[in-house]
């Protein structure tokens, strides 16, 4: 897939107006933009989930003003 969000974008759903943004993982130590990771999680005892090798890419989120619908973005 080669398509970018970029500029105006509409809702697949019902047309309506998206706007960017992105989802928030509130954790112990502060907060955080959530991220894509390859590969399925993998457990450690340290800190939950081991991230080791693997790639992570932050998440844009774009919701609809109109329906709320939520199209997420995990551009390299
Ligand atoms: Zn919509």
């Amino acid at each position: 897939m080669s398509s970018m969000p970029q500029g105006e974008q509409a809702c697949v759903k019902c047309g309506g107006e998206m706007e960017e943004g992105f989802t928030l993982d509130n954790t112990y130590g502060g907060r955080l933009q959530s991220g894509w990771v390859d590969g399925p999680p993998e457990r450690s005892r340290w800190t939950g989930i081991s991230l080791k090798g693997k790639e992570l890419l932050p998440i844009t989120t774009f919701r609809c003003a109109q329906c709320g619908y939520l199209e997420s973005f995990a551009p390299k």
